[in-house]
This record gives structure tokens, sequence and C-alpha cells, in this order.
């Protein structure tokens, strides 16, 4: 008798397919796994996965960065793009991304895209001066797709989801220029980057003059691609719901607040996800042993190795402090030196690992030169690293003075390191506070602090080391809680599914 094989459960993600048939373009200048500076590639990896899981035709669209055009699998040219600003032609190519299985299509374009360095700057970190058309073509492109002049018969967006400002020309072409039947909707990931060129390039990029004004997309003098994608979208999210409120007013709002608030009931919150196949400490390779919220031993070897790895005293006991970051002074980590060596005296020590501007770079770097052994500083950008500091830590410094959604808080929820933040943004909609309620009715997941300062921070740490020093029952508990968040897309798909039948 032939012996029965056992099969391995196949994992159902999600429950249920849902009926829609409309085909969505998922624009952006950044998708993980094929290349990434930050949280809008995590999301523009991730997003399209969770919504075809549900059933949803997405393609992607991408510069065919080299990255990208390596990584992808089946690559295969499906048609010639013309009519473009300035470089006239472009190949438009088909592959998928092996994982996820979801189609991207890149525009290939030697001049534009095959270059060394990053997506938006040179291996100097200088930006590309010529970033307007680069991403004015990515624009363009995205538009034609969904109009009358495509090169592709058999597959037509009924939407296009733009993101950021890289993409936000495209609901002008589509509106403009294109006549297209698509809806565009953008979605506004981090409104302090607004893609602001001068005048002469509305004409390069072959927009019309007379749209260069007020209701369209001038702004203070200069063509602007984020206000671009807010006037002429039909619809516009932001990637949570504190944030959707926060940049109507002046404060977050970077100008743009007037205009926004011009459409304030139909901006759309909707809460990032994470992606449980690469952010899950049960399963993640990057460790060297694997735990969860209930077998959470494990976390002590993490801890001890990235402590070895860092060179960090090998102290169970010494409070393990994180931050994965871009040093700017968004992430508010300037915040954290002032109270350096307090927080050294209180017995902590500091894994940091970052990169951006360089009086925040050599400042903590002078630190973790001035207590061996105690402060490990990594500047750079490191995949592994980042999920061995997320895991190995105690807690997650994140005192961001604004914060879109923020991805770095919820991987701490997920791999018990509770996070300490600022009240804000997707801040503010994922970390719940640790007081005598929300212990009691088990919803704390982290600390959050009064105000923006260096004391409200230092206090708000303070708190969270008193707990973890002498209370480890309730510090296991507000572990528990957070890794036992459904902290995954398939509640933000589901949103984005809602927001795009609200438009058909
Ligand atoms: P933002 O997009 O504003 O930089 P997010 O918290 O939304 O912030 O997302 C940041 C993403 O980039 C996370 O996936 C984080 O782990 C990653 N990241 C940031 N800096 C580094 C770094 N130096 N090395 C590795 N990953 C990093």
């Amino acid at each position: 008798m032939t012996p029965l094989k056992v099969l391995a459960p196949i994992k159902v993600k999600y429950a249920e397919k849902v009926m829609f048939t409309k085909k969505v373009l998922f624009v952006s200048s950044e998708v993980f796994p094929l290349i990434k500076t930050g949280g809008l590639a995590d999301v523009s990896g991730s997003l399209p996965s969770a919504l075809q899981n549900l059933g949803v035709d997405i393609r992607i669209l991408i510069p065919g960065y080299p990255t990208v055009l390596n990584q992808l699998s089946d690559l295969q040219s499906i048609g010639m793009l013309n009519n473009l600003p300035v470089i006239e032609h472009a190949e438009l190519m088909l592959g998928t991304i092996k994982d996820t299985q979801v189609k991207v299509m890149a525009i290939k374009s030697a001049s534009l895209y095959e270059r060394d360095g990053g997506p938006y700057s040179d291996v100097h970190g200088e930006e590309w001066p010529d970033n307007a058309l680069r991403f004015g073509v990515l624009s363009k492109v995205a538009a034609i797709l969904s109009g009358a002049q495509t090169p592709l018969q058999d597959w037509q967006p009924d939407i296009v989801h733009c993101n950021d400002w890289q993409t936000g020309l495209t609901p002008a072409y589509m509106k403009l220029q294109e006549n297209t039947e698509a809806k565009a909707i953008i979605s506004l990931h981090n409104m302090a980057f607004q893609g602001c060129f001068p005048s002469e390039w509305v004409a390069t990029l072959g927009l019309p003059a007379s749209s260069f004004i007020m209701e369209g997309f001038e702004y203070h003098g200069q063509l602007s691609f984020l206000k671009a994608g807010i006037y002429y979208a039909d619809a516009i999210s932001t990637v949570s719901p504190s944030y959707a409120k926060e940049i109507q007013t002046a404060e977050f709002g970077f100008g743009l607040e007037g205009l926004l608030k011009t459409r304030g009931s139909e901006i759309k919150g909707i809460l990032n996800g994470i992606e449980t196949d690469e952010w899950n400490p049960e399963i993640d390779t990057h460790l060297i042993k694997t735990f969860s919220a209930s077998k959470i031993a494990g976390k002590k070897q993490v801890k001890s190795a990235l402590q070895k790895k860092l060179g960090l005293n090998n102290d169970a006991n010494a409070p393990l402090l994180g931050v994965v970051s871009r040093l700017t002074h968004q992430k508010g980590l300037d915040l954290l030196l002032p109270n350096m060596q307090y927080l050294l005296d209180a017995g902590c020590q500091l894994a940091l690992l970052g990169s951006g501007e360089n009086v925040l770079e050599s400042a903590f770097l002078t630190i973790a030169d001035q207590n061996p052994g105690r402060v490990s500083v990594t500047i750079g950008y490191n995949e592994p690293l980042s999920h061995q500091v997320m895991a190995g830590c105690d807690m997650f410094i994140m005192p961001s003075r604004f914060e879109p959604c923020g991805l770095n808080q919820l991987y701490g929820l997920a791999y018990g390191t509770p996070p300490i933040v600022n009240a804000t943004g997707g801040l503010a909609d994922s970390v719940i506070d640790t007081n005598r309620i929300t212990i009691k009715d088990k919803t704390a997941n982290g600390f959050v602090m009064a105000e923006v300062s260096a004391e409200a921070l230092l206090a708000c740490i303070l708190r969270a080391l008193e707990v973890f020093n002498d209370e480890t029952k309730i510090w296991r508990q507000i572990q528990k809680n957070g890794m036992s968040q459904n902290l995954s897309w398939d509640k933000s798909a589901l949103e984005y599914l809602a927001l795009y039948q609200s438009l058909s």
C-alpha cells in the first residue's frame, strides 16, 4: 500500500474573493522588494498583493530602474509608449514579482532610469536634476495607459491609483489630455514631499499653460506635482485616519491645507497594514531564533545575539532601546540626544540603525564613540539588521513630529518591542498608551508621549522602564497585546476595495 502523503496545510490568507471586475493600475516610484527607500515601498509591495488575493485584477506601474528590471520574472516587452515629454518614446515591459505573483509594468528608458544611485538621487545623495522629467514621464505613462492612446489592447485600467508626488501629474494628464473614463485616486503618504519645480517644466512636460493657475497645478509660481494630484484626482486617501484630519491644518498640510480642506470630508484615512510574511517573528529568517506571543523566550536569545553583533555588553537585564529610522527632523530623534546620558546612567543601551541628516548622524556617532558597549550606531540601510533590531530590542523609540502612518511602530508591536511614540498621525491610531485602564482591559500596547519635547520623551521612556524593570507580568501582557493584534493588510485592503467600489 502506498503511504498516504502528508500535505502541507494550504495557507489561506483571505477568506473570500470578492466580486470586483474593474482593473486597477497601481502607480508608484518604489515597490518592495524591487526597490525601497522607505514606507512607500512597503505599502506598494503589500497592498497590490493583498488586493490581488481578494480577487482584484491589479497591475503595478513603476520606472524601469535596473534593479527592477533585473528582479522581475518572465520579463517581456509589451508595447511602445509614444508622445512622451522630451524622450518621445519608451518601451513598456511586463514582468511578475516572484513572491507575490503581482504583475508589474516597468517603463524602460535608458536615459531616464538606468543610472547608478537611488530612485531619487545619485550615489552622493544629490537629487537627480531631471526628476521632474523622470516622474513626469511616469505620470504621463499612467495616464496614457488609461486612455485611447494606450498601446495595450487587452488590459486597460478602470481605476488609476497614484501614490505621492511622483505620480501626482497622472490625474492632471488623465483629465486634461487623455480624456479617459478611468477614475484617479491619489494616496498621500507624506505631505512633506510635494515635487515642486520651476514653471518652465509646465511646457517641457507638455502640460497646458491655462491650468498653471491656483485652480490647477500652480503653487507659489512653481509647478507642484502633489497639488496637481490632489486637485484633479477623483478620490483622495491618506495612510491613517488621524493624518487625514491633520493635513487639513496649517501645522501638517505643508501649505496645501486650504485645498485639502475643500475636499475635507472626501479624504479617506486608511491605516497601513504590515506584510506578515516579511515581518513576523515566528518565521523571520533574519533571526537566530524565532519567537511568538506564547513562546517569547526566543526573544532573549535574539537580544543576546544582537548585543554581540553590535558590540554591546551582553547584559540580559539592560533595557535595550531600538531605533530604525531615517534621521530627519520629522522623526524627532534629536529629542533623544539630550536624554542619552540620563538613560545610560539608568542602565539602558541603545541600538540605532539609520541614515539621513549629517548633524544627527554625527551626534549619534559621537555618543556611540563615548559609550562603547552601551551605544551602537549603524549608519546606512540594512534590511536584515532592521529585523534584528526590531526583534532584539526591548522597546522601540519613535518620537516623530508627524507620521502619516509609520510602519516601524507596527513592526515593534508585532515583535514584542513596545513602541514609545508621539501622539501623531498613524502613531496615535495604532499605539495605545499604558495606564491603569488599558492595562486592565488588555489594550495597552506601548507608551505615548504627552507632547513633542525632549522632556516628554524622557518621561515616557522612564514610565516604560518602570514597568519593564519592576512589573514583568504587566510588561509581558503589553507585549502580548501588541503581538496578538491583527496588523496584516486584510482589513486595510478591504477598505481600499470599498474606496474603489465607491468610484465605480
Ligand atoms: P518612512 O517611510 O517615513 O521612512 P516608515 O516607518 O513608514 O517611515 O517606514 C520606514 C521603512 O523603512 C520601514 O520598513 C523601516 O524598517 C525601513 N527603514 C528605515 N530606515 C532603515 C534603515 N536604515 N535600514 C533598514 N530599513 C530601514
